[in-house]
């Protein structure tokens, strides 16, 4: 074990933040400032989702000409700045009862008087023939990741909603043609995304519509086929390309059965995200909430962190 673990592990943090999207570097920020001794453990890199979105249009201030990978980096220098320790490293199990939590780490451990989750949520899959072998070959779940990699080419996006839209508008100014398939015969995103697309020549919503196969050829996606779930028709699409976007779940796995998560796995918290376990809070999009944006997980992160000083005090008293 190398010096700066050994040190870490003789140690007891105020808070541990798990996570380094928008709700936990807001959380290591405040948490921070208010002289908690503040962990934040992170297995990638800080930003979350907000990193891999390409145009922030609706962060109160924050200009067109930014993305969301500039803003994760400046929050991120922002909560070091006030103090916050990032750690590297996943959290892949978690004991919470008692005054003193632990995070269980591949390189060891983190102990601390409190927790913040702020894990976020990932893209939910379609769970079809190919789709984890063909990751990476032509399956994405990030357009603006992803999409120059399919530069003039034909592609389709699965999903209906605000984040499938956006990929639609994304990728018309990278590919040729844009196939949008849609489970039901109306759009769940805004209308203000859906009245950009009607204006895209290169963008065709296919309603009602069911990706049943993903075609392979030499190791890459080839095309896909398509039912018609009103007709009960299939149809072949020739795409290089097929864009996810039907939703997250959340990571909340290393929690279950420790705290409270609701029928889908998100935990129960309220607004101060409090939840079933003691010392304990949840902020963003791994928490129960109607809106899950960068704005409200920010909002969840500072809640969180009142809270959990708030929790503290009392501890001490
Ligand atoms: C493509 C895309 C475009 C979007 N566009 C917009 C937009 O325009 N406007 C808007 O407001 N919102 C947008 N969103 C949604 C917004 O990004 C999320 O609501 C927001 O990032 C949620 O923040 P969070 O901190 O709760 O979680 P996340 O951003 O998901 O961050 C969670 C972090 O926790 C880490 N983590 C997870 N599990 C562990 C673990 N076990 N151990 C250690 N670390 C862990 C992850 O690596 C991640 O960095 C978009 C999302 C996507 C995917």
């Amino acid at each position: 074990m190398g010096a700066e673990n050994a040190n870490r592990e003789e140690k007891i943090y105020d808070v541990a933040i798990i996570g380094a999207g928008p709700a936990g570097l807001t959380a290591a920020m405040y948490s921070a400032r208010a002289g908690l001794d503040a962990a934040l453990l992170e297995n990638l890199s800080p930003g979350g989702q907000l990193a891999q979105t390409e145009h922030l249009e609706n962060y109160p201030g924050f200009t067109l000409s930014q993305s969301g990978y500039e803003l994760s980096e400046i929050m991120h220098e922002q909560a070091e700045h006030f103090g916050a320790h990032t750690v590297y490293d996943e959290v892949t199990d978690v004991e919470l009862e008692g005054p003193v939590k632990r995070l269980k780490l591949p390189s060891g451990h983190i102990d601390a008087r409190s927790v913040i989750v702020a894990s976020g949520a990932r893209p939910a899959k379609l769970g079809i023939e190919r789709e984890a072998k063909l990751t990476g070959s032509g399956v994405s779940y990030c357009a603006t990741c992803d999409g120059n990699f399919f530069k003039g080419k034909d592609v389709c996006i699965v999903g209906g909603g605000d984040t499938a839209a956006a990929d639609a508008i994304y990728l018309s100014r990278i590919c040729t043609k844009i196939y949008m398939f849609v489970r039901r015969d109306v759009l769940r995103a805004t209308a203000i995304y859906y009245d950009r697309l009607k204006k895209l020549p290169n963008v065709e919503i296919v309603w009602n519509s069911v990706v049943e196969e993903i075609l392979e050829e030499d190791g890459a996606v080839a095309g896909v086929r398509v039912r018609d779930r009103v007709s009960g028709q299939t149809r072949t699409y020739e795409v290089a390309a097929l864009f996810v976007a039907i939703g997250t779940v959340p990571n909340s796995e290393f929690l279950d059965g420790k705290v409270e998560l609701d029928q889908s796995g998100y935990v129960v918290a309220d607004e101060t995200g409090r939840t079933s376990a003691a010392g304990v809070f949840a902020a963003g999009d791994v928490r129960t909430k109607v809106l899950r944006q960068v704005s409200t997980a920010v909002a969840d992160g500072a809640n969180c962190a009142e809270a959990c000083a708030e929790y503290l005090l009392q501890q001490q008293s």
